[in-house]
């Protein structure tokens, strides 16, 4: 079992103009207050250089990226150019792309294949459907799903993470039982390492879908949750810093 330190990952998704660079800098000092986590957020695409300028220490990436290096692709963005703007990882995957922008889990993998060439660091995310969890098939969508967009080839497992959000669960309050969490979890680590072998072992596997302060040292808890991603709770350095406490060991009453 790995030894890293969680990993806290704030997602800002469509949120955040420069007056938000100030939540950066703070959220820059709480990481520092606790070196035993790993620290990172993703701000919009035009917040990225500006943001990594202001932190110091945590990690700045992006949202999404292009599969492809550049060319005639009006509007995108290529994780070459996230890397020149001084991102070190990118999410790819997330259930809001794979449903507002139709993302197929090949597009996705050729999403992470590039982000990995490029030399950016790697969040993909994977997640049931309320239906398909009521159906009882949550497992098999999610290592479908992984299966299918896990990047292949030299160099694709350093810098990995896989992120594990349950669509029923982003933004609405709701969370799996850690009996749940615990199960898929299990579920993706045994995927990994039949599709990465020994390598699979140290990916960090994230919950993502309504942590807050109040819930983060339970869901962190959990056996094979390397860390979280965080939306709506991480556009405030107020609300972001129980979770990182609470990663940190830190009792937040
Ligand atoms: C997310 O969108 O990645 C997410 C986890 O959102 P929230 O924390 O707001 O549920």
């Amino acid at each position: 079992m790995s030894q890293q330190r969680p990993y806290v990952v704030g997602n800002w998704k469509m949120h955040g103009t420069r007056a938000m660079l100030a939540e950066a800098r703070a959220i820059d000092r709480a990481g520092q207050r606790h070196p035993k986590v790993e620290v990172a957020i993703a701000p919009p695409f035009t917040l990225i250089h500006a943001a990594r300028k202001e932190a110091e220490q945590i990690g700045i990436g992006a949202q999404d990226c292009h599969p492809v290096d550049g060319g005639a692709h009006t509007g995108d963005i290529s994780a070459a150019m996230l890397a020149d703007a001084g991102a070190s990882f990118v999410i790819v995957g997330h259930s809001e792309r794979r449903s507002n922008h139709g993302e197929s889990n090949e597009l996705v993998r050729a999403k992470a294949e590039s982000a990995r060439k490029a030399g950016l660091g790697v969040i993909l995310c994977v997640g049931e459907s309320e239906a398909e969890r009521d159906a009882g098939r949550a497992e098999e969508v999610v290592c479908g799903q992984l299966e299918a967009s896990a990047p292949q080839g030299a160099g694709m497992v350093e810098k990995l993470s896989v992120a594990y959000e349950p669509v029923w669960a982003i933004g609405t309050g709701r969370v799996p039982s850690n009996a749940d969490i615990e199960a898929m979890h299990r579920a993706i680590r045994a995927r990994l390492q039949a599709i990465y072998g020994a390598e699979g072992d140290d990916i960090r596997i994230l919950y993502g879908g309504s942590v807050k302060a109040e819930n983060a040292a339970d869901i962190l808890g959990v056996p094979e949750v390397g860390g979280a991603l965080v939306g709506g709770a991480s556009l405030t350095a107020e609300s972001f810093y129980g979770i990182i406490r609470a990663a940190s060991g830190e009792n937040v009453d």
